[in-house]
């Protein structure tokens, strides 16, 4: 098969890769679609797993299952999840799932930036959904990482009328804002520096957005909310000036979220006095998203509540993997990108 092997950003290769063979409880799927993810991007954290073969975002068909699976068949239609838990050590008995030491271990091979995949058997037990004929192929790529927003959500300790501040309106920004009004806020605002993505927020149910490359993002905030900072903030960039920001922003008693792992090198420098204490603010982190989340995440897609159509803006052959990731990178004119090996010069129709 073909697989699009990662070296760093700007090198990725369309290389011919042995078809995986599986075993008892496992599953070969055909990938259709796979999502490109932010973390896909960051080459300080992928410079010593590589080469490697990203995508950890697909759907696809079942072409084949293995000795004792009874939940699926060939033909069918699905989501797979990439990362399991064990689900009874410590960290998975208290619920924290992305904890467990087995969590990252139990990934899908080679990785879905090819042809087909081997889905090993503890994901097929605990988190390969049949994708419901209301969900595309290509909007099921989004359940993984909408999962992770819902996950987050439920972290940003929203209460019925807060409001919400989304710092960055990139796909994970915009599913943010989306699933805030489902939380209940009662006015969602979204930041951003790129006047199209803030357009983008306006569209999906933010009710303002603020421009902080052109405006005191603080000044704006308070003229449009009492005077007040927000009561949950979420920041979705990986920097820290992003999360900086987020400090600033926050009203007293609010919850401040952090999406993304800034550069290991970066350091936060925080008066935990004046930041914190005074103003009683919470700071909190999510990493990933588990078997729970998934099954949420692929129901707000059927549901509508998330518009996943309106999120995915480009689509590359498994030979323009470098090309989507510098579209990701740059920030722009683009929301969700999306990777669908039928689309590479020489892959095209093959059963
Ligand atoms: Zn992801
Ligand atoms: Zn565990």
């Amino acid at each position: 098969m073909k697989a699009a092997v990662y070296y760093h950003n700007k090198d990725v290769r369309l290389e011919d890769y042995p078809d995986p063979i599986i075993g008892p409880g496992e599953l070969k799927i055909k990938v259709d679609s796979c999502g490109l993810c932010g973390g896909d991007t960051m080459e300080w954290y992928l410079a010593d797993k590589a080469p490697i073969i990203l995508g950890h975002e697909p759907t696809g068909v079942v072409v084949e299952v293995g000795q004792g699976v009874t939940k699926f068949k060939p033909g069918d239609r699905v989501f797979v999840h990439h990362h399991v838990a064990c689900m009874s050590c410590h960290y998975c008995r208290r619920g924290s799932f992305t904890m467990c030491k087995e969590f990252t271990q139990t990934h899908i091979y080679p990785g879905a930036f090819a042809e087909y995949v081997r889905v090993p058997a503890e994901n097929v037990q605990h988190d390969v959904h049949l994708l419901p004929d209301s969900i595309s192929f290509e909007e099921g790529t989004l359940i993984e990482p909408m999962a992770c927003v819902v996950k987050g959500i439920k972290l940003a300790d929203i209460r019925p009328g807060d409001t919400v501040a989304v710092v960055g309106s990139g796909f994970i920004g915009l599913g943010f804002v989306q699933l805030a009004r489902v939380w209940g806020a009662g006015k969602v605002v979204a930041f951003d520096l790129n006047d199209w993505r803030l357009e983008r927020g306006l569209a999906l149910g933010a009710d303002f957005a603020i421009n902080s490359a052109k405006e005191d993002g603080l000044e704006a905030l308070e003229e449009i909310n009492e005077g007040r900072g927000a009561d949950s903030v979420i920041v979705t960039p990986n920097g820290v000036k992003a999360i900086e920001f987020g400090l600033k922003i926050a009203g007293k008693g609010a919850t401040v979220l952090f999406f993304a792992p800034p550069h290991p090198d970066e350091t936060l420098t925080l008066h935990p006095t004046a930041d914190l204490f005074f103003r009683e603010i919470t700071l909190k982190t999510t990493y990933s998203c588990h078997h729970v989340d998934t099954a949420q995440a692929l129901q707000f897609i059927a549901g509508g509540r998330i518009d996943a159509k309106a999120m995915i803006t480009h689509r590359f052959g498994l030979d323009r993997v470098a090309d989507g990731i510098a579209l990701v990178k740059e920030a722009g004119k683009s929301i969700k990108t999306i990777v669908k090996p039928a689309l590479t010069p020489g892959v095209g129709e093959t059963a």
